[in-house]
């Protein structure tokens, strides 16, 4: 469960408040009971997985071979001649 930042909109507390992503209920200060806020700070966003990097703006030639590293070429066998036996 994800833990959010408050802050109260009389004094001024800050304390983290542990809620449900469903739990819209309205979170009140710990100390006087009044309104707290959701402080929206700066989550650090991880992004899993492929399609965040942005590799149409690449320049040509410049940024491939330090962003890719070229795996070990594997011994070529994609030879499909047509070996008719
Ligand atoms: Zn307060």
């Amino acid at each position: 469960m994800p833990t959010y930042d408050y802050e109260c909109t009389e004094c001024a507390h800050r304390f983290e408040h542990r809620r449900s992503v469903h739990d819209t209920k309205l979170v009140k200060c710990p100390k006087c009971k009044a309104k707290a806020q959701q402080i929206i700070t700066s989550v650090p966003v991880i992004f899993k997985g492929s399609g965040f990097y942005v590799t149409d703006h690449r320049k040509p030639g410049a940024t491939e071979a330090a962003s890719a590293p070229a795996p070990a070429p594997a011994p070529a066998k994609k030879t499909t001649t047509d070996t008719k036996k």
